[in-house]
């Protein structure tokens, strides 16, 4: 090793690394840096430290680094590890058709079954997640590296969501970019000992979930849609998003199929029944499965109950469709 190289050894392994106390490179962030026509290259892998404490990283080795003699130029690349975190996200062509019930029952019902699970809601227009898991007007606190801690609920998931970073009956309007960034967020919180996280994308494919599959990359999708013609083909645009993204489908999931008369119990089809697996089919995709449209669905949701904790109606669908998701995660 010639005398440059250790000098910025020992330099760079001056830093600490946040998280462990030890420096750079004992504490197994960064390699030791290499050196070639006056310029010093630094890695250093970044994964669960906060976005503003890179920053102060990166000064810290410019500077330390960029001091010793010889040196013209530091250039620095970080990487971050995308193992430990299993982001599913779940998209609908358009708003309305169960998305987040969907995503929120998943996330219960992926937990009951052992995953440690953290749900984002990362739906602007409508960050529904709060109500739907029972923690309506909670606010996460963030923590000395200035990360969100996300709230927990009482089904064994911890959440955030789009809604918690406003202040309640303000309007998010966001422009693209920022909603995009409020998702890194989220998605870079403090989330503990949580690795599979369900995403409740807003409906579309708008900023934020072309920023979900680009910057992100979910490991796979899950897209919900009713059985109406219009919707599919919304779904398909959906697809279509994550498809162009290299996002492997895990599968699609008809909501809203088939009401069950409470009176007479004759079971009608309001929205058609049917047609997402057979557009599953048609484009080579998997259907994971079928929810009614309950209107218990419904008032579980508004009382923050959830069907997959309480074990009520429609719990056996959500959970039929989590086994589904466990065995693609498993596979
Ligand atoms: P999205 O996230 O796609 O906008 P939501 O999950 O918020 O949709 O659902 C829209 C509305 O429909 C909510 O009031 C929800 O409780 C209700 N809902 C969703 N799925 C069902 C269902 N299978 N049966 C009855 N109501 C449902």
């Amino acid at each position: 090793m010639t005398d440059i190289s250790q000098q910025l050894a020992a330099a760079l392994n001056a830093i600490k690394d946040p998280s462990s106390g030890k420096g750079l490179i004992d504490s197994g962030r960064s390699p030791a840096p290499r050196f070639a026509d006056g310029i010093a290259s630094v890695i250093i892998e970044v994964t669960a430290i906060a976005e503003a404490r890179r920053e102060l990283i990166e000064i810290d080795i410019k500077k330390a680094l960029g001091a010793i003699e010889g040196v013209e130029d530091v250039r620095i690349g970080m990487t971050s590890k995308k193992i430990g975190k299993r982001l599913i996200a779940v998209g609908s062509g358009k708003g309305g058709v169960g998305k987040s019930t969907l995503a929120a029952n998943l996330a219960i019902a992926l937990a009951r079954r052992g995953l440690h699970v953290g749900l984002i809601d990362a739906d602007i227009y409508g960050p529904s997640q709060p109500r739907i898991m029972g923690v309506e007007g909670r606010r996460p606190v963030a923590n000395e590296d200035k990360k969100l801690v996300p709230v927990p609920t009482e089904y064994g998931v911890s959440m955030l969501s789009m809604g918690q970073l406003v202040k309640p009956g303000q309007a998010i309007a966001w422009r693209g970019p920022m909603a995009a960034n409020a998702m890194g967020q989220l998605i870079d919180a403090d989330w503990g000992e949580a690795d599979t996280f369900i995403i409740d994308l807003p409906p579309g494919t708008g900023d934020v979930q072309l920023t979900m599959v680009q910057k992100y990359k979910p490991m796979g999708a899950i897209i919900v849609s009713t059985p109406q013609d219009l919707s599919l083909i919304d779904a398909k645009r959906a697809i279509n998003l994550f498809e162009e993204a290299e996002v492997p489908i895990v599968g699609l999931v008809e909501n809203m199929a088939g009401y069950e008369c409470p009176e007479c119990g004759a079971v009608s089809d309001p929205f058609g029944n049917g047609g997402a697996e057979a557009a599953a089919k048609e484009q080579g995709h998997d259907f994971l499965g079928r929810i009614p449209l309950e209107l218990g669905i419904r008032t579980a949701s508004d009382e923050g109950v959830p069907p997959a904790a309480s074990g009520e109606v429609g719990s056996d669908s959500f959970n039929a469709i989590a086994g589904k998701l466990f065995d693609w995660l498993d596979r």
